[in-house]
Formats: structure tokens, sequence, C-alpha cells
């Protein structure tokens, strides 16, 4: 029987044989931030900096500078004001949905629970060309299977 991932993700044989391991793409595993900052929604192209609200989740949600979530898109916040870009995105997200989340110092995958200490290589995706190796991945770089690290 297929393990459950929580269960490939504790002791030291997290690594599964290549061939059934997701590939990065299918992790929808986004590059760093172009300027080095950790992917946060201060960051993000749906994040409306006036009020701290996220344009793409219902008005009442909390929606900290600090958070991420799966749908991080790297932009320029939008700086806000009513009627330029309103709430009420045609797709209004629950945070549970898409994994929202405020860890403490960011989140990447050098502080991931699947990513290799250091954050080069991910334990649980393959390569996109190669089934049969780990993922390289960057430290600030991550996608939509984060888990936190404690200790990191
Ligand atoms: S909750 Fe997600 S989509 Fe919304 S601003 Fe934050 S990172 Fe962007
Ligand atoms: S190390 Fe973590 S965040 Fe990075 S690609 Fe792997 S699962 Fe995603």
């Amino acid at each position: 029987m297929r393990p459950a991932i929580a269960s490939w993700a504790t002791g030291d044989d997290r690594v599964r044989p290549g061939p059934i391991r997701m590939t990065l793409a299918q992790f929808s595993y986004n590059e760093p931030n172009p300027d080095g900052t950790w992917k946060q929604c201060e960051n993000c192209s749906f994040w409306r900096q006036s009020d701290e609200q996220c344009l793409r989740m219902p008005p009442d949600a909390v929606v900290p500078p600090d958070g991420i979530c799966r749908r991080h898109d790297f932009g320029p916040p939008f700086p806000g004001g009513d009627g330029e870009k309103g709430l009420g995105a045609p797709q209004l997200l629950e945070p549970i949905m898409v994994g929202f989340a405020q860890p403490e110092g960011g989140s990447g995958c050098c502080n991931c629970i699947h990513g290799e200490a250091g954050g080069v290589k991910c334990l649980i995706a393959s390569d996109n060309e190669d089934p049969d190796a780990c993922a390289v991945v960057a430290p600030r770089g991550r996608c939509a299977a984060w888990g936190t690290r404690s200790g990191a």
C-alpha cells in the first residue's frame, strides 16, 4: 500500500523511488522572488496594501503582510483605494483552501520539512525531466506542499 505523504516525510527513508514521486511542476513550484525576498503577501500582486486584504479571498479574511498561500504571485502589492481594484475577484478562495499560513521568519525550500537541509534538493519531488532524480530547488523557492520544519 502506498504510504501517505506525511509518513514519507519522517525518518531517514524519506526518499521514495523516482517514478512514484511527483514533479516540481505538479507541486506548482515557484522559483524564488527575483529580488531575493521571502515569498509573502506583501510582495504578492493580489495583496492590497491599504487595508491588508487579499483580492482573492473573502473581505473578512485577515491577511497580514507576512502571510503566504499557495497562490502567491510575485509582484508589487496593489496600493489600494476602493474602486481601483476591488475585492470580489472572480475566484474567492477561503484561506484553508489555499494553505494560508503565517510562518515565522518566512518559508521556502530551505526550511521545508520535505527539503534537504540547506534547501537545494526536494525529497518528495522529482526533477521535471528525470523521474529518478530528486528535484533541485532554490532555498527560497516554494511549492504548494511546503510544510514547516520544526527547529529550522
Ligand atoms: S493570501 Fe496568497 S494570493 Fe493572497 S496576498 Fe497572500 S500570498 Fe497572495
Ligand atoms: S522542499 Fe518543500 S517547498 Fe520546496 S519544492 Fe519541496 S515540498 Fe515544495
